[in-house]
Order: structure tokens, then C-alpha cells, then sequence
């Protein structure tokens, strides 16, 4: 069979496995909002990229390294409808999300092993995802993967340098600027980020001094809610409701008590693919100036 036509026959609606009735067809559940009846709820990928039931242990052979596939890989069914996409999620939606992602992240790190948390959202074929129906993947690693370490001494390195928060003064910066700046409430700022990546790209970031969504107080997660459900409506009503993206949430070390990261979240809609200079350089084409993008997701 083509690639393309397995992909259709995945985005196909017959036997969803994540529909509700079609529970038999995923791993057994971990997680779930709803008592009774579930609204969303977690299960560990039946395609894994990394197992609890394999020892954690790492390799060198001369200048090579390896680990062994340590960890957790689970996917988190955002909603019990169908064709209900993220983007069209209304407030008491994202309060469930937010509300499940922080009890299973709350619940694995008593494991010590597992060192970092990578959440992230694939949605359309574009982004690489798999499946129609909406679900985040959340993957717990053994180790702090290279560039979120590279990033986390960075932010360390800035604070020691200035005495100040770098997205302290990210969002001072962003303010004075004007442009870049979406919506804000009591807790979160959502804006389109000075040079972004991607055309319309929107990051989502904690006002205060919260590192992860593990310190988040309920009136957090129901202001960051507000904010994502401000976020992708408007996308929605730029883009359609279909539009291929990826979302990715920072909670940077967990581990660490002085975590320098700053909770945010950034959504990347993939209207274009990524090709042969940016996978050299590590630098992206955007055609949209992120403060084009404001106005225009401001007159929708
Ligand atoms: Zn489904």
C-alpha cells in the first residue's frame, strides 16, 4: 500500500481507536477526566517509541553513544468527540486538557529515572500526524535531550548576567515593541514572537515566575485556558478549522528545584513544510511578519 493511502485509510472515521465504544483497541487507560463517562483521558501508545518495562542503561562505543528505550510514551485523547478539532475547543475543553496533562506528568515524576517530559501536539498530515482524532503525546525520557539543555543554561546564564528573568524582560521588550502582542489576562500573554519561525506562529507565555505547569494554581490553568481558547479561535477563523499544526509545551527540568524555564507554550501552524536550508542552518524562511500576523488575527 502507498504511504498516502495508509495515511487516508488513518484519517479514515471507521474503527477510530480513540472514539468512545473503541477502547478495547488502545492500551489499557492511565489517566481520565470524567467519572462515569470519559471527556478525555491518557493511554500509552500502542506505536511506542519508548517502554517502562525496559531498563534504563546507556552505551559508548568509542565516539558512539546509545540508550536503551527507557521511559514512557503516551497519548493523551483530548476530547470523546470525533471530528471535534482543538480548534474549535471552548473554555471547560482546555480546562479538562490542562487538568489531565498536569496529573499525568504529577504522576510519572515520582519515578526518579525519568528526567524529562516532552509534550507536544501533531495535528494534520503536514505536522505528521497520523490520526484525525484529537490526542497530544506526552514522552517521558530518561535524559534532558541536548537542546532543551542548551536552552535551560541559557536562561540560567542570562539571570546570572542580568539579575533578570530573560522572559521577564522578553515580555518588557514585546510590550514596548507593541506589535507581537495578541491578548492578555491576570496570568498568561499570548503574542507572535519577535522573528518567528513559522507563519503565524503564537506563544503563549506564564506572566509570573511559574517554571511548569506543575506550578500552576487552578486559577492558572483556568487563565491559560481563557487565553488558548482565545488563541485558537482566532487562528480558526484565519486559517480554517482543519489548519496543520504542531504545539509544544515547556516545562523545562523538573528535576531541578531551581528550574529556570518559564511555563509557555508555543503553537507552530505548518502551512508550509520545512526543507533542505532550514534542516542545514537551523534558520527559517517566514514570509509573515509576526506583526502582520497580529493585525490580522485582531480583525478576525
Ligand atoms: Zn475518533
Amino acid at each position: 500500500m502507498e504511504l498516502a493511502d495508509k495515511q487516508a485509510k488513518h484519517f479514515s472515521t471507521d474503527m477510530c481507536p480513540f472514539d468512545k465504544g473503541n477502547e478495547f483497541m488502545t492500551p489499557n487507560e492511565v489517566a481520565r477526566i470524567g467519572e462515569e463517562t470519559w471527556r478525555c483521558r491518557v493511554v500509552p501508545n500502542l506505536y511506542h517509541a519508548l517502554s517502562i518495562d525496559t531498563e534504563p542503561a546507556a552505551f559508548k562505543e568509542s565516539c558512539f553513544e546509545k540508550q536503551s528505550g527507557f521511559g514512557a510514551h503516551e497519548v493523551i485523547i483530548e476530547t470523546d468527540e470525533h471530528a471535534l478539532h482543538m480548534t474549535n475547543f471552548e473554555h471547560r475543553h482546555f480546562l479538562d486538557y490542562l487538568e489531565l496533562i498536569r496529573m499525568r506528568i504529577d504522576n510519572l515524576q515520582q519515578d526518579s529515572r525519568i528526567k524529562y517530559f516532552s509534550l507536544f501536539k501533531n495535528s494534520g498530515l503536514n505536522a505528521g500526524a497520523t490520526l484525525e482524532h484529537a490526542h497530544s503525546q506526552l514522552m517521558a525520557m530518561p535524559f534532558i535531550p541536548p537542546k532543551i539543555a542548551s536552552d535551560l543554561s541559557y536562561y540560567q546564564e542570562y539571570k546570572k548576567q542580568h539579575g533578570r528573568d530573560l522572559f521577564d524582560d522578553y515580555i518588557h521588550e514585546e510590550k514596548l515593541h507593541k506589535k507581537g502582542i495578541l491578548f492578555e489576562n491576570s496570568s498568561f500573554i499570548a503574542l507572535c514572537p519577535y522573528a518567528s519561525r513559522f507563519a503565524f506562529e503564537v506563544m503563549i507565555v506564564a506572566k509570573e515566575p511559574i517554571a511548569s505547569i506543575l506550578a500552576c494554581e487552578d486559577t492558572h490553568i483556568y487563565a491559560l485556558a481563557e487565553v488558548m481558547e482565545l488563541v485558537f479561535t482566532k487562528l480558526r477563523l484565519s486559517l480554517g478549522e482543519d489548519f496543520a499544526f504542531n504545539m509544544v509545551i515547556k516545562n523545562g527540568d523538573l528535576r531541578d528545584p531551581k528550574n529556570p524555564n518559564r511555563f509557555h507554550i508555543e503553537i507552530l501552524p505548518r502551512l508550509y513544510k520545512i526543507a533542505g536550508f532550514e534542516l542545514e542552518s537551523g534558520v527559517y524562511i517566514n514570509t509573515m511578519l509576526p506583526e502582520t500576523v497580529v493585525e490580522v488575527l485582531k480583525e478576525v
